[in-house]
Parts: structure tokens; C-alpha cells; sequence
């Protein structure tokens, strides 16, 4: 029973006796009833040999981190109340004063500013690397570098990176080090999720996702994870979590777990839909580049082709620098099945302009607006006559 798709719906998840129904039980508590001083005093929550009390787990958050971690190959996960909750966990965890902190410059943006500000004000450094370069990131490790950061695809660019490489240049510089403390490398897996390719076989240590995105796949919950493979590395972030009082709801944990045995579906649905989209986008008069990972010429292709065996909703297109900000604006709010909003990989498709030199320090090639679309779950035909009509207002 290897495919993914079977695995999310025969899961080791075992009924109360007597009631064999499939979905596990939503599970709620702040307060959890000890049956004597003994075992308030024993009672173990680390391991999920007990439960203590609300925030260190419930029957229900046990179960969602089980398959997530399992999904992404990894041994342990910690659910956080946002993706960009578990971003600021792990760089919590692992980060002190003094540390250096690497981001691609490509990545997911309130990343770069939790490092910006937040860090920077603990005495946290943070540089941005060229996430196509592994060169540049060997040049930027020095030995304060407690964490680099990965995302495959950056965001909003879609620039696919050697995750491989990458690695590679992070071990080297680990196998230099005497004081004995590694440089760790995290990757933003919300685009992969734990489907287009298998994070911890690439390498890298710690795997955080945004499950708002195709796990629960409603556009409805908000959920981050933490998965690792290494018990030392887990518990770190495991007591971090816990000292920051991060507790994710009964409700919420039920909405994820309900997403996921469709989650693979999904995810190749919405791909194909993607790349047909994305494919005819490339066709279209005004259109000088649309950039996904699979389309040969897209930054980092080579890469995609390598590693992974799926891609998400995501493409965005580069407009001719002719259309001025105000037409791709106009063009933006033409569009009818496409909704403007943040987020992706829930039903409804969406999309947003962007100014890609605001959000990046290294050069960006493209002097035209760019537009990132997120396809849902609407009919290709129909969206495609959508982008069409928006399409024949911006040449008009
Ligand atoms: C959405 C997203 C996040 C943050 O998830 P939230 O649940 O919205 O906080 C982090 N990383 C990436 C790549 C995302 O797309």
C-alpha cells in the first residue's frame, strides 16, 4: 500500500471500541483530569505517551501530526496556529543573539520581515541569498550561520532551486566547523507539500508548512507544521512550541483532517489545470513570460525536472513593460472567476499584482508588472474564458 492517495485514507487511526466510523473524534480541553497526584506528577506529554494539558496535545492534534508527518517522510511534527506561526517557531528554536540567519531572497515575504524586524531586534542577523546560486550561498555561510532557510519554488517568482546543491554547500560548511554547532537548513514546504517531492530525501532538516494551504484545502482554517526526522532537533522545537504557548483548536485540527484524504487529488488536479493554463497564458499577445517551474525556460527548470513530480496551483505571468501598472490593475479587476486575495490551493481561484523589485534585493530581469495566479477548483474551460475576456480588455 505505497501510493499516497490510499495512505491518507487507510491511515493507522483506530476507532474508539465499538464505533468504527472513519473520522477520528474532535477532541477539546484546556484542563485534562489526572487520577491521582502520581500521575500528574508522571504523566508524560513529549513522547504522546499521555496528555497533560490542552496546549501539549490532544487525541486529535496527535493524529493530524502523525500524517503529516508522515505524508512529508519525516518522524515527528509539531502543528502550529499559522504557516507563518511555524516559521517564526523554527527560527525561535534554533535561533540565538548573535546567530546569522540565511533567506533566499525569493522567499515567502513575511518570512524576510519576521527576520527583519523581529529578529534583527533580538540581535538576530539576516542576509539573503541567491536561491539559484549555490555559490553565493557557500560565500554567505560564515559560522555564526545558525539556519538557512529554503523554499521550492520561491514565492511569487517561482524561481525552483538545486535543494540538492544547496544542502551540499551547508554540509560542507558543517564538516569545517570545530565548535561542534551546525548550521541547520529549513525548508517552506507549503508548495511541495509533502507530494511534488520528498523533503528529507533531498536532505534537508526541518520541513514547515502552511496546512492552510492544500492540506485542509477549504480556504476555510489556518495551521502551520514543524516535521523533522531528528528526535534531538524535534525536541528543541517541541519545547520552544511549548514555552511560546502555541496551541492549534479541536475545530480547526478537524477541518485539516478532513482535507487530507482528498489532499493528492487535489493537488494533481489542480497541477494539470495549472499547466494547461499556464501553457496557453504563454501564447497570449502582452504575455513576455510566464513563469512555472515546468515550462522550459522558467528559472530553475532543470531543477523541477530533477527533483519533482508535481507542481502546485501557482504561475505567474510577466506582462509587456507597455501596460502600465494601472492597466494590469485594471486587468486584474476584468477578471470574474478569478478573485483578488492572498493564499492558494483552496477551491476558488485567485490572483494579485505584484511589484517584484519592492519585494527583492537581488535584480529582478523584468521591467513589466507581474500578476501570480492561484488556480482552484473551477473548470479550465471556464477559466481560461475568463483570463481570455480580462485579456481582451488590457489590448483594447
Ligand atoms: C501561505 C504561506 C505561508 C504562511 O501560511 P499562513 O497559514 O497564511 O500563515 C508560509 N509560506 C508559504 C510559502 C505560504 O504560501
Amino acid at each position: 500500500m505505497s501510493d499516497l492517495s490510499t495512505r491518507l485514507i487507510h491511515h493507522p487511526y483506530r476507532p474508539p471500541e465499538g464505533f468504527e466510523a472513519f473520522a477520528p473524534g474532535v477532541h477539546k480541553a484546556s484542563t485534562v483530569i489526572f487520577p491521582d497526584v502520581h500521575a500528574l506528577r508522571t504523566q508524560e506529554w513529549k513522547d504522546k505517551s499521555g496528555y497533560t494539558y490542552g496546549l501539549h496535545g490532544t487525541p486529535t492534534t496527535f493524529i493530524l501530526e502523525e500524517r503529516i508527518a508522515t505524508i512529508e517522510g519525516g518522524r515527528f511534527c509539531v502543528l502550529a496556529p499559522s504557516g507563518l506561526s511555524a516559521v517564526s517557531l523554527v527560527d525561535m528554536a534554533f535561533l540565538r543573539q548573535g546567530d546569522e540567519l540565511l533567506i533566499p531572497d525569493n522567499a515567502y515575504g513575511p518570512n524576510k520581515a519576521f527576520a527583519s524586524v523581529e529578529l534583527a531586534a533580538w540581535g538576530i542577523t539576516r542576509r539573503y541569498y541567491d536561491a539559484l546560486d549555490p555559490a553565493d550561498l557557500a560565500a554567505k555561510i560564515v559560522p555564526a550561520t545558525r539556519l538557512v532557510w529554503l523554499e521550492a519554488p520561491g514565492s511569487i517568482t517561482l524561481e525552483y532551486p538545486d535543494i540538492p546543491a544547496l544542502v551540499d554547500v551547508v554540509r560542507r560548511a558543517n564538516a569545517t566547523r570545530e565548535d561542534g554547532r551546525h548550521t541547520l537548513t529549513a525548508l517552506d514546504n507549503t508548495w511541495g507539500a509533502g507530494i511534488a517531492f520528498k523533503a528529507f530525501e533531498l536532505g534537508v532538516d526541518v520541513s514547515m508548512q502552511a496546512l492552510t494551504k492544500y492540506p485542509s484545502g477549504g480556504a476555510d482554517v489556518l495551521m502551520g507544521s514543524v516535521v523533522t526526522r531528528d528526535e534531538a532537533l524535534h525536541q528543541q522545537v517541541l519545547m520552544t512550541h511549548m514555552r511560546l504557548g502555541l496551541g492549534v483548536s479541536g475545530n480547526d485540527t478537524e477541518l485539516v483532517l478532513r482535507g487530507l484524504p482528498t489532499m493528492a487529488l487535489r493537488y494533481h488536479a489542480q497541477d494539470a489545470a495549472t499547466r494547461e493554463l499556464a501553457r496557453w497564458m504563454q501564447e497570449q499577445k502582452g504575455v513576455v513570460q510566464v513563469l512555472h517551474p515546468a515550462l522550459p525556460g522558467s528559472p530553475g527548470h532543470a531543477s523541477f525536472q530533477r527533483d519533482a513530480h508535481a507542481a502546485a496551483c501557482l504561475f505567474s505571468v510577466v506582462f509587456d513593460p507597455q501596460f502600465s501598472q494601472r492597466q494590469i490593475d485594471a486587468f486584474c479587476d476584468h477578471l470574474k472567476l478569478f478573485k483578488l486575495g492572498w493564499s492558494w490551493a483552496g477551491p476558488i481561484s485567485l490572483c494579485a499584482p505584484y511589484d517584484v523589485p519592492t519585494i527583492r534585493s537581488l535584480p529582478w530581469p523584468h521591467t513589466g508588472c507581474l500578476v501570480r495566479f492561484a488556480v482552484g477548483l473551477e473548470a479550465v474551460d471556464d477559466l481560461r474564458a475568463d483570463l481570455a475576456q480580462a485579456l481582451a480588455t488590457l489590448s483594447a
